[in-house]
């Protein structure tokens, strides 16, 4: 289950925009995008043109980012989409919107999505009754994911449960915040799927 490590501020930077991998940070001034607005590098202030192949590539990436998928993972992810009955493009963002760490995110349980996978996979959510600690978890339609008994009590995750409570989740999910369930009552259309990709660059990349 291999992961980015490397640094998040610095991939927002390459894609030129903020991509909110940090939580509470990235609504401060020390925002990286913020005080430095050019890709990161020694040629990151040079040249700007760029090629069709070089936009469909920046997409592909800024979703892989978004997500914080590697590249083989992602691939694998357009293949299932591609196989799917749809619009690829769509398919694709719905497999990825459906993983468990995505919607423990979208739930404001995690106040990035690097923070809501390792949430995950320290074990603090159950699906239907069961400890699920695998972040890519595809979750389905009338799925309920909870907060785990013995993780209420930590501070974190405390103060995660308080800020959540504050929220309107996304349409496809329920959240009850008194007894801190969720339930998924439709898969995500992609009107509801609020990123800032245009997925048919993505399918064009891979199709070449
Ligand atoms: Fe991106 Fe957040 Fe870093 Fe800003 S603070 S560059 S939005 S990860």
């Amino acid at each position: 289950m291999a992961r980015y490590t490397g640094p998040h501020c610095r991939l927002c930077r390459r894609e030129g925009l903020k991509l909110y991998l940090k939580g509470e940070r990235c609504y401060t001034g020390k925002c990286a995008v913020d005080r430095r607005s050019y890709a990161p590098g020694q040629h990151g202030q040079g040249r700007k043109k760029i090629s069709e192949y070089g936009i469909q590539l920046r997409e592909k990436q800024k979703a892989r980012r978004i997500y914080g998928i590697l590249e083989k993972p992602f691939r694998a992810y357009f293949e299932r989409a591609e196989r799917q009955p749809g619009v690829t493009g769509e398919n694709l963002l719905r497999l990825l919107e459906r993983r468990l760490d995505n919607v423990i995110f979208r739930l404001g349980l995690g106040a990035s999505r690097v923070e809501a996978r390792q949430l995950v996979r320290h074990g603090h959510f159950t699906v239907n009754g069961k400890r699920v600690n695998i972040p890519s978890f595809q979750v389905r339609v009338g799925d309920e994911i909870s907060v785990r008994e013995k993780s209420k009590s930590s501070p974190r995750v405390k103060e995660l449960i308080e800020r959540a409570a504050e929220r309107t989740p996304v349409a496809w999910l329920e959240y009850d915040a008194n007894e801190l369930k969720a339930r998924v009552v439709a898969l995500p259309n992609r009107d509801q799927i609020d990123i800032p990709v245009q997925d048919h660059l993505i399918i064009e990349l891979y199709s070449r």
